[in-house]
């Protein structure tokens, strides 16, 4: 039996193409800045996003810390939404890492109100940790996959600019929302101070990140990248994989887009299954009636069918489609499950 992994875009295989490519990169010393392969993806890069500069950086996590480290002092304080990948799902790095802590608000699927990122920011008073930076994420992992509206974005960063907070866009599956909305990378990016894209998602490379802003908070990035132990040297070979990804691998992602749809219809016709969210990129939220999604996720695994629970509610199995499934595969594991549960 063919063994169907939709726990996360993140287990996609680097394909035989994007080997060679990887394999035909030049190299140099990145340290140096001799890597032509890294230097070639940081410029396209920052042109992707609209900005002056751009920094290849080990992972999501590593781009996220990196950003709120250039962009805060010990003390300041993130307005996010409580389901943010830095809150959540990097092991405690703003406390950990740069001494901050995040102001978290409960977003609509992770998509933040202007009006109560306003309120949120504190008044300037030697009482209050300093409002810093305002951090969303686009599309929004926790938010099921939720595309932020390009003018939410635009009128988050017009509060952030009217306060002196700096804005930072989570990107991780930032392209994701591109091709959802047919909105340019550089219009969602406009507003913000810095910005991230992580390559190891639906693009569907091995590894990295990148991060992108003015020349002067790269060049800070790049020195809290080498403090973090993140500065690598001939990481041409990686940059060359997301170079591969940029070019092969974008389009592609309405594919995914639409199997997670055709596997939210294949559910949605069992008794008692409910798709709580819209389907509007590549993660699909299933509550089975609702039963436990820890005992699910088991029975799952033994029909070939791997997912994760969702976290957030105890009965939310979380499935995401990426370019190593199928249309066939994601109807083949609705099947399986259909026949598990139904
Ligand atoms: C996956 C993800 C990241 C980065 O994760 P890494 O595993 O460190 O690459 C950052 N933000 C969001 C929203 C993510 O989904």
């Amino acid at each position: 039996m063919k063994t169907i992994d939709l726990r996360s875009d993140t287990v996609t295989l680097p394909s035989q193409a994007m080997r060679e490519a990887m394999a035909r990169a030049p190299l140099g010393d990145d340290v140096y800045g001799e890597d032509p392969s890294v230097n070639r993806l940081q410029e396209r890069c920052a042109d992707l996003l609209g900005k002056e500069a751009a920094l290849f950086v080990a992972s999501g996590t590593m781009a996220n810390q990196v950003a709120l480290g250039v962009l805060t002092r010990p003390g300041d304080e993130v307005i996010c939404d409580q389901g943010s990948h830095p809150v959540n799902f990097e092991g405690g790095a703003m406390p950990a890492l740069w001494g901050i802590q995040p102001r978290t608000l409960q977003g609509d699927r992770g998509i933040l109100d202007p009006v109560e990122v306003e309120a949120a920011i504190r008044p300037d008073s030697e009482h209050f940790p300093r409002s810093r930076v305002l951090e969303i994420e686009n599309t929004h992992n926790r938010g099921g996959g939720a595309v932020y509206p390009l003018d939410r974005v635009r009128a988050l960063a017009e509060v952030a600019r009217r306060r002196g907070l700096d804005l930072y866009l989570d990107g991780a599956r930032l392209l994701n929302a591109v091709v959802a909305s047919g909105v340019p990378a550089r219009d969602y990016a406009e507003g913000a101070s810095l910005v991230s894209l992580c390559f190891s998602k639906g693009l569907g490379a091995p590894v990295g990140s990148i991060l992108a802003g003015d020349r002067d908070r790269i060049r800070e990035a790049r020195r809290l990248r080498k403090r973090l132990g993140g500065a690598m040297r001939q990481s041409g070979v990686l940059a060359a994989a997301a170079s591969f990804a940029l070019d092969h691998n974008v389009a592609r992602l309405a594919e995914d887009h639409e199997n997670a749809r055709a596997m939210a219809v294949a559910l949605s016709s069992i008794p008692g299954v409910v798709v709580p969210h819209p389907v509007e990129t590549n993660l699909l939220f299933v509550s089975f009636g609702g039963r436990s999604a820890v005992d699910l996720v088991g029975r799952f695994r033994e029909a070939g069918v791997l997912a994760n629970p969702e976290g957030s509610r105890p009965d939310l199995v979380r499935f995401v489609t990426h370019l190593d499934v199928s249309r066939d595969d994601v109807l083949e594991a609705a099947r399986r499950i259909a026949s598990l549960v139904g």
